[in-house]
């Protein structure tokens, strides 16, 4: 397989070009009508790079040609490192999974390898628990990061590989390290869309959608949450970001819904590249969520942290709907973050030896913040689920709630707010109100 994929790539960098679909790489000055012009034709905007204002699109001749027939003075160039072909020692599908069995092996008391379904083509999917006793379910929050919904994003399960070598490689040998595992279940998928990579490597170095009938579905606007809402995907099967037939109907899809709501995760870092962006729920324009809730602040923090822009997907690129972090925001009241590591100037293949470390350095200080805040401004504990069920959180002496907060079946609960003053109203078969709460650290309330 390995000796494989290393002859492929070379007959690849013979005919100067990896690109199965003759498509390329094209920059041009970012602008709103180039951006807008872009999205309305449905063509494949790759990223976007907010320090050198540029934006770049997969093209082919004819749709290149089609831009400049209607924007006649639009100037554009073709980066060519753009266009290399993937360097072998980034990872494929078996050497993920021969990844997470040897980390499981290595490391048996910390971990636990878990198969959350199966890819269309029978791939298993595989998530590891990073947690003290791990082979139990404690009453610990959960935080995800995932790597890869995107096949050709091939720096992804860089970072969600380097979060398992890292976590594992310093417990007991960190204090915060052995901190965070001692008191969290982290999970990690570090590849998720295994058969997308699979033909990534194999037959079209820019894939972005598992395989479905040859022409693929984007898994990443395939989730029930406002699927086909707001022109946010495309209904063609040839296009880069087509929804499928129906809301969740991939298998991909399915198997991260049901590990989500099963495992009921405090934050999420999805991974992406390329833009050097941070993304907060929601997908499509206008929507906002509400002022007073974490969201925004954390995603401002991730920004700063990374020297990556924070907003919501409309607002930094365009609208996107049936995309995992409004699914997981509105259905599983998680808070989730997108993040696009690299910028245009690496692409979604980067040289290996000059970007792969750096990369994933840089990123540590976004993973490690998460795990860090769930020490912040929050009200956490654990109550009786038969008197308890739900949390309304308001601003002080405000009458309708911020926020409607279900609490964990196991009695559990995780609200991780701004610094502020807050009234809570626990409520089930008995009700407790609590007011003016001043939330300036995490705060403890079980009853
Ligand atoms: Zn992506």
């Amino acid at each position: 397989m390995f000796k494989w994929k290393g002859v492929l790539l070379a007959s690849a960098l013979i005919s100067g070009s990896a690109l199965a679909s003759n498509a390329m790489i094209v920059r041009f000055d970012l602008n709103d009508s180039i951006k807008e012009f872009l999205r309305a034709n449905e063509f494949d905007i790759t990223g976007i790079n907010y320090k050198t204002m540029e934006i770049e699109a997969l093209l082919s001749q004819e749709e290149l040609n089609t831009i400049q027939a209607q924007k006649t003075t639009i100037k554009f160039s073709f980066p060519q490192n753009l266009a290399a072909a993937p360097d072998s020692r980034y990872k494929n599908p078996e050497e993920i999974e021969d990844f997470v069995k040897d980390i499981h092996a290595r490391y048996p008391d910390i971990t636990e390898l878990k198969v959350i379904g199966k890819t269309l083509e029978g791939r298993e999917i595989h998530a590891i628990k990073i947690s003290d006793n791990a082979k139990s379910d404690e009453q610990e929050p959960a935080v995800l990061y995932n790597g890869m919904h995107h096949a050709r994003e091939v720096m992804t399960p860089e970072i969600t590989t380097d979060i398992i070598d890292y976590l594992t490689s310093n417990y007991n040998q960190k204090a915060e390290v052995t901190k965070w595992v001692n008191d969290t279940e982290i999970w990690v998928i570090p590849m998720f869309n295994l058969d997308g990579n699979n033909k990534m490597w194999n037959e079209d170095s820019m894939w972005r959608k598992n395989t479905r009938n040859n022409h693929g579905v984007d898994i990443n606007r395939n989730y029930p949450q406002g699927w086909n809402s707001c022109n946010g995907s495309s209904s063609d099967i040839g296009d880069s970001d087509y929804r499928g037939t129906a809301p969740g109907s991939e298998p991909e899809t399915q198997a991260m819904m049901n590990f989500v709501s099963e495992i009921k995760p405090v934050f999420n870092i999805s991974y992406h590249s390329y833009s050097e962006i941070v993304i907060y729920p929601y997908g499509c324009k206008p929507l906002q969520t509400p002022t007073g809730e974490a969201v925004t602040e954390i995603g401002a923090e991730l920004g700063k942290k990374l020297d990556y822009r924070p907003g919501t997907a409309w607002d930094l690129l365009y609208n996107v709907d049936g995309g995992d972090i409004d699914w997981m925001y509105v259905q599983q009241q998680v808070i989730p973050y997108v993040i696009e590591v690299n910028s245009t100037m690496q692409g979604f293949h980067p040289r290996y030896d000059k970007w792969r470390d750096k990369t994933v350095l840089l990123n540590r200080a976004g993973w490690m913040h998460l795990l860090d805040r769930l020490n912040g401004p929050s009200l956490q504990g654990r109550v009786n689920l038969n008197e308890y069920q739900t949390v309304k959180i308001y601003k002080a002496g405000d009458s309708l709630p911020i926020q409607e907060y279900k609490i964990n079946p196991d009695g559990t609960y995780y609200i991780i707010m701004k610094q502020g003053t807050y009234d809570f109203s626990f409520e089930g078969s008995l009700s407790k109100k609590f007011q003016n709460i001043t939330v300036s650290s995490k705060k403890n309330l079980s009853f």
